[in-house]
Formats: structure tokens, sequence, C-alpha cells
């Protein structure tokens, strides 16, 4: 349709009334619940929970805010809510609010259309020119938000109340006939969500002193964190009364949901120079993946601003990268990440939560390292469940010791565990074959070690590499102290152990 409507006689001619948006975006939602198309493509586990309610929301046109700590896909849902308006709309070319041609708001865009009459040409919006999204913080002004007018032009013109001609139009203007989404909303001074409110409710602000009139169609949407949110004072009272629906996020509630969107977030399809295949063993992924839901439950970090999705995603990048680093070194060609490939991602842990002061007093680090350990225990203790680790903690107890760490080969990691008993046997519960490749089996291994630890039925040190639990009966050589000398690694060198 759109390509033979060149002109506002055609247009007018085509009846192609425009709908107010909060309108289109309803007709579009109802019209994709009925053919059963997927609503909000990418977003996982929010089936039962977030996605009825944003249907009742939009069904509703309401303006609506998302509720919610950082990393649960707020920000994503409100851009996907750009999938509901229609692919385009006929517009008044060149207009910064994007007049619609047949109703123009602004007195330049009529006074076009009187000059030209229905000769004049039009132009077509695609959807994505519809959204506007702004990160409110406290030093957003009105003029960011709305517009400004230039009070020396206003009174030489003498222009009247409802002349916007000397107007420099803001954000939410030229999100005119789209979606405004406006992110932690509760940052926002309170006189601008006063003027917010102003041009939602009334259709005029002041500014400046001088009395600004623009009906605008507009669907607002927020974010928020709750607390902020609900906190007294933070939000003028008028604009939440006209925030329609209140939507809580949440994390993934499983660990197969938070799997699924770490799988399909996280940068691990790579071709590497030399052709390097990846291959990521479940149980890495499920260690990474309980890593986030161990922070979140950690009483050492702060629950009000949450541990993001984004822990798992940027951690699991980093776990390739150092197993990617570790081929390239010892010229494998396969790339097979180890659990052990987690101590080298703190770098992607660390800045993902804020700490109480408990958590304080023991620095991010030793808490990252803590939550590795445990997650690596608790995913071995779901794994290996009723498989017997005797013999092996036996091997240790009896004096043996490993002197592994994240750099040594694959094939130097099964050389050097085949002596001992049990080990290969209680690693192929991972799923080994008998012809799998070396850095598929010293994952395994890798896992099997690390786990033993985490259940500290086996010690771990710079020194020694694994060696028997410094707590058991019969246990090796005291685990030694490090010397001074330790702390001044040559450079070069390749010992480098995750403690
Ligand atoms: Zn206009």
């Amino acid at each position: 349709m759109a390509a033979t409507i060149h002109t506002l006689g055609e247009l007018r001619q085509a009846r192609l009334h425009a709908r107010p948006v909060k309108q289109e975006i309803r007709d579009n939602l109802v019209r994709k619940l009925k053919t059963g198309e997927p609503l909000f493509p990418g977003i996982i586990g929010y089936d039962d929970t977030v996605v009825p309610q944003l249907v009742n929301a939009i069904l509703s046109k309401h303006n609506f805010i998302l509720l919610g700590l950082r990393g649960q896909a707020k920000s994503r849902i409100l851009r996907g809510l750009v999938d509901l308006l229609d692919d385009q709309i006929p517009v008044v070319p060149g207009c910064e609010i994007h007049d619609d041609p047949l109703a123009p708001l602004c007195s330049s865009c009529r006074a076009r259309i009187a000059r030209e009459g229905e000769d004049m040409p039009i132009a077509w919006l695609p959807r994505p020119a519809r959204f506007v999204e702004k990160l409110a913080t406290p030093d957003v002004t009105i003029a960011d938000m709305l517009g400004d007018i230039d009070p020396i032009k206003a009174a030489q013109a003498g222009l009247n109340l409802s002349d916007e001609l000397t107007m420099h139009y803001g954000l939410l203007p030229r999100a005119n006939r789209g979606i405004f989404a406006i992110n932690e909303l509760p940052d926002l001074a309170g006189k601008i969500q006063v003027g917010l409110f102003n041009i939602l409710q009334e259709g005029d602000v002041q500014i400046k002193g001088y009395p600004v009139r623009l009906k605008l169609d507009v669907m607002m949407v927020f974010t928020a964190n709750p607390e902020d949110y609900t906190a007294r004072g933070k939000i003028i009272t008028p604009l939440k009364d006209r925030i329609g629906s209140e939507i809580r996020t949440h994390y993934p509630a499983t660990r197969q949901n938070a799997l699924a969107i770490t799988k399909q977030e996280a940068w691990t399809d790579r071709t590497t120079a030399g052709g390097l295949k990846i291959e990521i063993p479940e149980f890495v992924r499920e260690v990474v993946e309980e890593l986030a839901f161990q922070a979140r439950a950690d009483r050492k970090i702060d629950k009000r601003s949450g541990v993001s999705q984004r822990l798992p995603i940027t951690t699991l990048e980093l776990v390739v990268s150092n197993a990617e680093r570790r081929a390239l070194a010892n010229d494998e060609s396969l790339v097979v990440p180890r659990v052990t490939d987690l101590y080298a991602a703190l770098p992607s842990i660390t800045g993902k939560f804020e700490l109480e002061y408990e958590g304080e007093l023991k620095g991010a680090e030793t808490i990252a390292r803590d939550l590795i350990r445990s997650s690596v225990g608790n995913v071995f203790s779901g794994t290996f469940e009723g498989q017997d680790s005797r013999t092996v903690v036996e091997w240790f107890d009896l004096g043996g010791s490993l002197p592994l760490s994240d750099s040594t080969a694959a094939v130097d990691v099964v050389s050097q565990t085949s002596g001992v008993q049990g080990l290969r046997e209680l690693a192929s519960h991972v799923g080994l074959k008998p012809n799998s490749p070396a850095p598929v089996v010293a994952a395994a291994v890798d896992f099997v070690l690390e786990g033993l630890y985490a259940q500290k039925k086996i010690g771990r040190s710079d020194e020694r590499g694994y060696s028997a639990a410094e707590a058991s009966p019969r246990r090796g050589p005291r685990r030694e102290e490090p010397m001074i000398d330790e702390q001044f690694q040559i450079p070069g060198s390749k010992k480098k152990y995750y403690n």
C-alpha cells in the first residue's frame, strides 16, 4: 500500500486514517494473539508470569512500568514493543514530531499543507524510528525531555501561547506517534515528572514561563528498581496514578531457563583463526549458571541491587576465552572449557554485584572464589549423586598429588591423572566415550577434582596442585605456607594456578 502512496491527496483517497498509537499496538497484538505468533521473541522464562500481564496492559491501552532488579530483561521487553507497531506510518516529511499529514499538530506543517495542498509529498516512517529511549538521571532537564523555547524570539514574534514555532523539541515530542521509554524513572527530578505528567494529561506545559500546547500521542513505558519506585516521595503521585500497570519482572526461576538465556546471549559461537572447534560441556554451563543462583542467595551480596543475568553471560564468555587461550598455547584444535576456567573469569564476576558490609570485609574477589567453589560443589553433588569417590580420595590421602593448572595441556592432564585409581571411571559419569578426545576427558577429570575439592574431600594449593585434604584423618604431608619467593613469579613462567 505504502509504495503507491506518495502525496497527501493519494493518502486521503486511500482512507488510511492513523490510529492513536496505543490502539495500533493493541490491534497488532490482537492479530498476533489470534495467529499464535510469538509475542516477545528472545524473552525466556516469562511465559506464565510477565508476558500475560504485559498482554493485559497492552490490551487495556495502559502506560506501564516494569519493576525489577538489574539484568531482568526490562529494557529488552520495552524494545520488543517496536514489533507491535505498524511497519510504517505516513508522516509530513521533515516534521520533527512526525505529524500525521491528515491531522498535523505543528503550525509549520499546517502552513505547509495550506501552501502545497493535495500535492504535498508524504514520507513513510519505519517502526524502529518510533521508539525513543532515555535513561533517567538526576541531571535530565525539561529542555532534554520536553524541549526549550527561545524567549527573545518568542517575545519578538509576539507569538501567542499556542504557537510552537520557536520551540526546540525534546525527546518526548520527538516520540510523538510512537513509544517513549524511560529507564530508572525514580531518578528523574520531581519537576520533570510534573512536566511529563502535564504534557500527557493536559497536553500542555510551561516552559520558561511560556505556556506550550502539544497534544502528543505517545505510549509511555518505564522501568524502575522496585525499592526505588515504592520509596515514598520518589515518584510524584499524579504520574504514578497515570501509570496503568505495574509489572514485576524476576530472575530465571529455574536453572533450565537460565541456561537457555545464557546460551542465547553469550558469545560462544566463535570462529578462531586456524579453525579451532569449541565444545562446551553441559556441566560447565551449569556451574556458570549456578554461580548466579548462589550469588543471588548469598547474604553478603546486596539483594536490593540484585545480580544481573549478565553475570553468567559474561562469565561464560571469559571461560570460553580462557579455554581458547589454553588451546592456542598448547596447539590443540578442540577448545573445551573446564570448571577451573571459572577462576579466570573473576574479572566478569566481581563487578556484577554490590557487597553488604560483611561482604566488604571479605572483599569481592574472595567472595567470587567462594561462590565458584560452592557452585562447583553444588553441580557436582547433583551430577555425581550416589557415585563412590572413595578410591580417588584415598589415592590423595596416601600422599598422591597432581600439579595441574588451568594452562596444563589436555594430553598432560590425561596422562598425569591416568594413575589415579578410579578417577577416569568417575569422570566418565558425565558422558565420556571410549574415543572422547583428550580436551573432553581433561574437562571431565578437572570437574571431578574440583568437585572433590569443593566437598573438601581433597585439597588444592599453589605449590602442590591437588593433594590430600587438610582435615583428612589420614592426611598427607602438611600443606606448606607459601614462601616469600612464591609471590614473585618469573615472567613468562608457565606456572599459574587458580588459587
Ligand atoms: Zn509538524
